[in-house]
């Protein structure tokens, strides 16, 4: 049973309704249902591991050929009964999931298997540690608890992510408080029968509002209302999602939600992401403080608010770079963009990539096949989703609909969504592709035996080196001089420019960076041995920055990342900076070196999971991961 359309030799994502998500659903549980059945009754000498460990990876292709499509369908399909089917499904999928992961025959029967390959070693050091993590070893009670919370923590996810992706909210500001908008953005946003313009919190209308607007009350008032898009409900489900995490920590009688966390990362333990946060805290602090005494000069204000921040920073690199991020749309619009963007991978990593006409869930979604530059083979496939519109994700990401396998000649597929402004990207947008589209090479780049290790698959404070590693491509000269082949009538890229958007770029580093280690210190507290309330804590720590926390803000509501996957994962992000900047590092003085990345895709991309990140890692590296370049970049030098 299988739903993804096969047309020639390419795969694609089956457009389903509302109904088909049901069925399709259905029918690839039952299927996996009596594969694993099998399995489970099959005399245990008649086996070999290679013979489990196939069986098992073909019965999560099923899964996966359903849920994946399935699980992107979710939020980017226009239509509301769709989303909702694929949220029911998803929650069927997670308690079968858990089921599985429960079952005492199958873990004995994984555990005592011999596997005949490194891939094989770690399939099942993963599959285990899977057991182990939905309660396997649990007595029955507290098996049925964890059964019950992993339930609900699906649930309560969905409902998060939902208000916010169909938060209906719209502001209205007069023309007097539109002042300092560009002419593009006042001609583009919706206005009201007095003259107002009318706006939500996609980030085409938020993000160049509160850099221009020259009135201070409104960027208080449009930013106020940002930080409760995730509406009051959110606090009281992030407040459930925090309890429910203690509990299964008390499940496992270990302190935190962090500890049960944290043993399948690289860090290994909670212990090792404080001290890693203290080194960031302490080579921050001072760059936040300097960065902040610039912007109050710009400002000739004795303090700097938080919906000033953007504002300021935007004069300081106009007067001081003359850097206009609105003005940098000129040079980077959005389809050609896109197309100098597969030209340099094409030409980093041998391949090529060709547009086709498939089905897709809106107009605006582009597919393209990959190819091999060498052969001409088909490798996978990608969809871009780029545009903003009602109800559909808001942020940027990638997903991974479909993961590999060499054994089975499975292709994969990865979707790129991101909400970018139809004509043209500001340099942080340019970063927020290349970004996007490395986990999306990851994906598509893989090469792995077994489904289970596909791309990015790796560990979860890993998961970002390839995609922040991408972004170094958005700044250097070697990459962007080729913007020209894409776009001859746009004013040039040149190195002065470059220069000077590299230069602008470090100013406010200190700002990010304290911010980030506020994100993520939030996150180690909530999964910490005694959470407490997501909004107090946050409100006490957040007062503890130069900024201070502003009465009427209600940012936990928002913070997706913690109410889903990355909990207890945030500090991920520096942790695989300090890995990204290093990997920067192997490619040398030239960007654009193919036999670097060639390299980089043979023995990283391609890998997956197959091997622990930091083998992989220090494979291509020759040596192990330093931190040099992190800690330089964050203190601002
Ligand atoms: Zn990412």
């Amino acid at each position: 049973m299988t739903q993804i359309l096969t047309l020639g030799e390419r795969t694609t994502i089956p457009i389903l309704t509302a109904e088909e998500v049901a069925s399709t659903a259905a029918a690839a549980i039952a299927e996996a249902q009596g594969r694993f059945e099998a399995l489970e009754s099959e005399p245990i000498e008649s086996l070999s591991a290679t013979e489990i460990l196939e069986r098992w990876d073909d019965a999560t292709i099923v899964l996966e050929d359903a849920f994946g499509p399935i699980a992107l369908l979710n939020s980017v399909h226009p239509e509301a009964s769709v989303r909702d089917a694929a949220d029911r499904a998803l929650v069927d999928e997670s308690v079968f999931i858990t089921g599985l992961f429960q079952n005492e025959k199958l873990f004995e029967r994984i555990s005592r298997i011999t596997p005949a390959s490194s891939a094989q070693k770690q399939l099942k050091k993963d599959l285990i540690e899977s057991f182990e993590d939905s309660g396997v070893a649990l007595p029955a009670e507290r098996r049925q608890r964890f059964r019950e919370i992993s339930e609900r923590l699906t649930e309560l996810g969905q409902e998060f992510a939902k208000n916010i992706r169909e938060n209906k909210t719209v502001l209205r500001f007069t023309p007097e408080e539109c002042r300092g908008l560009p002419q593009a953005y006042l001609d583009r946003v919706p206005k009201d029968g007095e003259g107002n313009i009318v706006v939500g919190f996609d980030y085409p209308d938020y993000v160049p509002f509160m850099m221009n607007s020259a009135s201070e009350e409104a960027r208080k008032r449009y930013y106020i209302a940002n930080t409760n898009r995730g509406t009051p409900r959110n606090i009281e489900i992030l407040d459930e999602i925090v309890a429910l995490r203690k509990e299964i920590a008390d499940l496992y009688e270990v302190p935190s939600f962090a500890h049960y966390v944290t043993k399948r990362r690289m860090v290994e333990n909670p212990e090792t992401v404080a001290r890693f946060l203290d080194e960031v805290k302490s080579a921050v602090t001072n760059a936040e403080l300097r960065d902040l005494d610039q912007l109050r000069e710009i400002a000739e204000k004795p303090k700097i608010e938080r919906w000033d921040m953007m504002y300021y920073r935007e004069r300081l690199r106009e007067r001081r770079y003359a850097i206009d991020q609105e003005a940098l749309r000129a040079y980077f619009p959005t389809i050609e963009t896109l197309h100098w963007m597969l030209d340099i991978t094409e030409r980093l990593y041998g391949i090529r990539f060709e547009e086709a006409s498939v089905p897709t869930w809106h107009q605006d979604v582009l597919y393209l096949d990959v190819k091999d530059a060498g052969g001409g083979d088909l490798i996978g496939g990608i969809y871009l989703d780029l545009y903003p519109r009602p109800d559909k994700y808001k942020h940027a990401a990638a997903w991974p609909v479909r993961g590999v396998s060499r054994r089975v000649a499975r292709k994969p597929i990865s979707a790129l969504v991101t909400n970018f402004n139809r004509d043209g990207l500001t340099h942080n947008e340019v970063e927020t592709l290349l970004h996007e589209f490395g986990h999306v090479l990851h994906g598509v780049l893989s090469q792995t035996e077994y489904n289970q290790h596909s791309g990015t698959s790796v560990e979860r404070d890993f998961v970002e080196a390839p995609s922040q590693m991408y972004e170094e491509w958005g700044n250097r000269m070697e990459s962007l001089s080729l913007l020209r082949d894409h776009c001859a009538s746009c004013p040039t890229v040149d190195a002065s420019l470059v220069s000077r958007i590299r230069a602008a770029k470090k100013f406010g580093i200190g700002i990010d960076y304290g911010r980030q280690h506020l994100y993520a210190a939030y996150d180690m507290a909530l999964s910490s041995p005694q959470p407490g309330e997501c909004l107090a804590v946050w409100k006490s720590m957040e007062a503890t920055t130069p900024m201070g926390y502003i009465e009427g803000t209600s940012f936990p509501g928002t913070f997706e990342h913690i109410a889903s996957g990355y909990a207890a994962g945030y500090y991920g992000y520096m942790w695989a900076k300090v890995i990204a900047l290093d990997l920067v590092a192997a490619f040398g003085k030239d960007l654009m070196d193919p036999k670097t990345g060639r390299r980089f895709r043979d023995e990283i991309l391609s890998r997956g999971s197959e091997e622990p990140a930091r083998d992989l890692v220090e494979r291509f590296l020759g040596r192990p991961v330093s931190s040099e370049a992190f800690f330089q970049e964050i203190r601002g030098e």
